[in-house]
């Protein structure tokens, strides 16, 4: 009992002066992973702790090295048997903690220093708990408590340590878990040690909020088993994952295994461990973790998060351009263009731009145009002018360009390009340089076809070369016999593109070369043709030899004697005088044998007195049934008057009446009654109509239907697009029926124009003006040319012009240019060119373009007038045809020229158009038409099909007949070329 009071002030004594020692080894600094529920020294007032009994653990104040009060608790009844005394904490609330830690501080004397205490002195206290889920106040109950650990102090201190002030403090930690009521209590047993808590803490540990790979993870409670707890985290503001973000928290408290990240957006860059907007004047692009740029040269951003910055004006940016590339813009144009010229090519070379606008992608394009003399305008080449390497995308500074015409001015416009030309073509430039090719000879002859072989001749045609480079004059046609090998040949020359090889020998092969000549010279020869004459099939034996001959010999006979029969009769009725024998004009038209059974057209030249053909083809009129209205127009030998015909027991008729101005002479009137001779023999709706002449009395007239709507071309001009389309193509039937009565008859007009049109009241349009030699006299359109004549030029096909090569190929020539004039309402053809320019122009492949609103098909037809090749310019007879087909189909008009321009070349070129829109059209054209079912039936129901048909394709439809087969064939050759064309010029009707 005398101990107790004695040992408690040394107790006490003791505790002070430790703590006065201990206080810096309080100064304990925490992991950030650790919440502490209860931290004793963090109390400043009493604890509240219940001691019990009462004398047992007593609660001591001190002071920490800042002079802070704490709470500390001792016990030290060690001179007493069977000590039981607990100190329990207050109610600890659990808060998410599944696992607490407790944290002693304490010291505790060593038994052995304290005199007289042995068995009753213990260096152990007990460290106990209670789950409970809401705080008991003050009733304790030991046997409640769990024990967790008997605590003994690793060190403990003796009297010579106080001496010496050796500090022996024990930190003890215990885990107790898991926890699952709301609170608990801890208490300590002391059972007879001499014990100081210093300090009690009770803690758990967390996973703390952490932003990681720029994805944030909350606090985490980590699991109270030894297992890892998985968190996903979520991308900070500005950020996308990249890969889902995750991390573990270990029991621990750590965070460990970062898996996956996030990636600032576009317009954002990392700074610490967030997402920040670019600055102004920096951009970034990309999501990812990179750094916003400074604007790249010639850009610029005024403000923030931008994602790439604008150009500067005049500086552009192409498509495929990374942000991260500077502004550029388009090249300067080319310097030191020289030009080479040889023949009809050009070498043209140039120096790099002085500025490439800061690209490296430039190249160059090289733009043909053609400048005609007197034109401001200079039109786009032709597509067959060939660029080597090629026009456009030239990565040197140079190009070959080809194929030029001779004698013709080019312009060359070389401009740089680089990948921002397109977005800034005002800003384009380019350099010209314009040259003139020289002379050249003309291009070889490529295409030959066989017309037709008998057993010693051949008849062979050709198209013009490519590029004839100026007017060929003629073709040197040399051919040989293939055995012969060149030993021996012969020559021939042509003025046109087509022959016959005569005196050949039967069954024979012969090689054959062709070559243009022009005034630059002869071109290059064609390749070599191979041709074979047909076989000696007539070979007779000799008994049937003599009957042979007795036949073809009576044959004759009888052929001569008709032949003279019909020259006597003739003479005896003294119907023509031959004085101009022309028997091309008298028997053939276009070139072609006359049909049987057609009138022919008599030329009254060929009556000694013309007078006489006069009253032969004209009727001698009253001058007392015409009663003359008034005048209507101006012809050359006087004026034209309207007024009316009454003939006896006639109804009175509406007429035109011509008359011979007074004072004329002979030839003038020979002349100008040779127009009623000639109108006299026709009789056609499309034709005007002679009612008669009046030449026994003054003045001479000539009388004819009267036409209400005059001259065609006049009329059209005043009435600018006021018809359809349908109208405009039944006026241009109409005269092409004319034309057709008129070749068929083998006239030629040589003076087809829209002036020489007239149309009466019912828009019906006839043929008109059938002068002989004042046919180009009179008009005034008609111009003198080289070879003496006056033509008039810009309605005559070139071969007419050069060499006076009239047919009605040649008027169908001007009816192209006819339907040009009706198709845009009387304009004037080729305009305000010169006749020299419209020469030249057609010499070189110009052909004028369809009039605004012209359907395809009726251009097509007009460049089909327009072949250069006479003989392949359509017969008035397709012409009819065709137009009526058209009129039957009128949905075949709608395409309009302006309408598919795009897919066609230069609109003036000629193009080789085949007349055909059907299988049924092209058959007819051969003649052929009863197959036209056996074509459909076998499948063949596009023209396209049938190109590519063999003979064994036309023997298995049903062509049994050789000679069918060998015209459907060859036909389909023609067709195939002309498919060939078209595709070549990239156009489909
Ligand atoms: P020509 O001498 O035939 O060229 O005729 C001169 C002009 O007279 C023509 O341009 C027409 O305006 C007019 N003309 C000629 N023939 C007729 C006719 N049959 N009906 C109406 N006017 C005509």
């Amino acid at each position: 009992m005398d101990c107790k009071p004695r040992a408690k002030p040394i107790l006490l004594f003791i505790l002070l002066f430790i703590l006065s020692f201990i206080r810096s080894a309080l100064l304990t600094i925490h992991p950030s992973n650790e919440v502490n529920l209860l931290d004793s020294k963090a109390s400043q007032g009493e604890l509240g702790w219940i001691s019990y009994p009462s004398h047992g653990w007593e609660e001591i104040s001190g002071v920490d090295e800042h002079y802070t009060p704490i709470r500390t608790f001792q016990v030290c009844n060690v001179m007493e048997y069977s000590q039981n005394n607990w100190l329990r904490t207050n109610w600890i609330p659990r808060q998410s903690a599944k696992k607490i830690y407790v944290e002693l501080k304490f010291t505790l004397r060593d038994c052995n220093s304290i005199p007289l205490v042995l068995g009753t002195c213990k260096e152990t206290f007990n460290l106990l708990y209670l789950e409970t889920d809401e705080d008991q106040g003050s009733r304790f109950r030991e046997h409640q408590f769990s024990k967790i650990d008997t605590i003994a102090a690793d060190e403990s201190f003796t009297q010579m340590d106080l001496g010496d002030r050796i500090l022996k403090l024990n930190t003890e930690v215990r885990e107790v878990g898991p926890l699952t009521k709301k609170g608990f209590y801890l208490a300590f047993q002391d059972v007879g040690a001499c014990v100081a808590l210093v300090s009690v803490r009770v803690y758990f540990k967390l996973c703390p909020f952490i932003v990681r790979n720029l994805a944030s993870f909350p606090d985490t409670v980590p699991m109270d088993s030894h297992s890892l707890v998985e968190v996903k985290g979520s991308c900070v503001n500005h950020s996308k994952e990249q890969e889902p973000p995750r991390m573990y928290c270990s029991t621990e408290g750590e965070w460990l295994v970062p898996i996956g990240k996030c990636l600032c957006n576009v317009g954002y860059e990392e700074r610490g461990s967030s997402c920040q907007a670019c600055r102004a004047g920096f951009y970034k692009s990309l999501l990812g973790n990179v750094q916003c740029s400074k604007c790249p040269p010639h850009s610029f951003t005024h403000h923030e998060g931008a994602l790439h910055c604008g150009c500067e004006k005049n500086y552009f940016r192409a498509d495929g351009d990374p942000p991260s590339m500077a502004c550029t813009r388009p090249p300067s144009a080319p310097r030191n263009v020289i030009s080479v010229i040889n023949e009809t090519s050009v070498i043209l070379d140039w120096s790099w731009p002085e500025d490439t606008g800061g690209r490296k992608d430039v190249t160059f394009t090289v733009l043909c145009k053609r400048c005609r003399p007197g034109q401001r305008v200079c039109e786009a080449c032709r597509s067959n002018v060939r660029f080597l390497p090629r026009a456009a995308g030239l990565q040197n500074t140079t190009v070959t360009v080809g194929d030029l015409l001779a004698h013709t001015n080019y312009t060359f416009e070389i401009e740089a390009q680089n990948g921002v030309s397109q977005l800034a073509p005002t800003m384009r430039q380019y350099a010209a340089v314009t040259i003139t090719t020289n002379q050249a000879a003309p291009s070889p002859v490529t295409v030959i076809r066989k017309d037709r072989t008998s057993r010693n001749s051949i008849s062979l045609s050709w198209l013009e070369p490519e590029r004839p480079n100026g007017i060929i004059l003629d073709y040197e046609v040399k051919y040989y016999q293939k055995q012969e090998q060149e030993t021996s040949y012969t020559i021939l020359r042509s003025k046109g593109c087509n022959v016959t090889l005569s005196g050949l020998k039967a069954d024979t092969s012969y090689l054959l070369q062709i070559r243009a000549r022009t005034a630059a010279g002869y071109g290059a020869s064609s390749r070599s043709f191979e041709f074979e004459t047909s076989p000696d099939s007539f070979s007779i034996s000799s008994e049937s030899s003599q009957v042979v001959l007795i036949a073809i010999s009576s044959a004759a006979a009888i052929i001569l004697l008709t032949v003279l029969l019909y020259i006597v009769i003739g003479r005896f009725c003294g119907y023509r005088r031959s004085k101009h024998p022309d028997e091309k004009r008298l028997h053939f038209g276009n070139g072609h044998l006359r049909l049987p059974g057609i009138r022919t057209y008599v030329d009254p030249h060929t009556y000694e007195d013309p007078s006489q053909a006069v009253h032969e083809f004209a009727k001698e009129l009253d001058a007392s049934c015409i009663a003359i209205d008034k005048v209507v127009g101006a012809g050359e030998f006087g004026e034209v008057c309207s007024g009316r015909l009454r003939l006896p027991s006639k109804k009175e008729n509406c007429v035109a009446i011509k008359t011979l101005k007074a004072g004329y002479t002979d030839k003038q009137r020979r002349d100008f009654l040779s127009e009623a001779s000639i109108m006299g023999q026709f009789d056609h709706p499309n034709i005007i109509r002679l009612e008669g002449v009046v030449t026994r009395s003054k003045p001479v007239m000539i009388v004819t239907e009267y036409m209400e709507n005059g001259s065609l071309d006049s009329f059209l001009r005043t009435h600018d697009g006021q018809f359809t389309v349908i109208q405009l193509v039944g006026m241009l039937r109409g005269i092409a029926s004319g034309m057709k009565y008129l070749s068929d008859m083998g006239y030629v007009h040589r003076d087809l124009a829209a002036r020489n049109i007239l149309v009466n009241s019912n828009l019906v349009c006839k043929v008109s003006d059938f002068g002989l030699s004042r046919v180009l006299e009179d008009d005034p359109e008609a111009a003198y040319t080289t070879t003496g004549g006056k033509i008039p030029i810009r309605w005559t096909a070139p071969e007419a012009i050069s060499y006076r090569k009239f047919s009605s190929a040649s008027d169908a020539w001007s009816y192209g240019i006819v339907m040009w004039e009706v198709m845009s309402y009387g304009e004037r053809p080729y305009w305000e060119m010169s006749n020299q320019d419209v020469i030249l122009s057609i010499e070189e492949g110009y052909r004028l373009p369809a009039p605004m609103g012209c359907p395809v098909v009726l251009h097509q037809l007009m460049l089909h007038c327009w072949q250069k090749e006479r003989s392949q310019r359509p017969k008035f007879t397709d012409v009819v045809s065709f137009l009526d087909k058209l009129i039957r189909n009128p949905s075949s008009l709608l395409a309009l020229v302006e309408d598919i321009q795009g897919l066609a070349e230069s609109p003036g070129e000629v193009v080789d158009y085949p007349m055909f829109i059907s299988i049924g059209d092209w058959l007819d054209s051969i003649k052929m038409s009863q197959y036209k079912s056996s074509f459909v039936a076998a499948g063949f129901s596009t023209l396209d099909s049938v190109a590519q048909m063999s003979i064994e394709d036309v023997r298995r439809i049903g062509v049994v007949l050789i000679g069918h087969q060998r015209r459907i064939v060859s036909s389909i050759q023609t067709l195939r070329l002309q498919l060939l064309h078209q595709q070549e010029k990239g156009f489909h009707v």
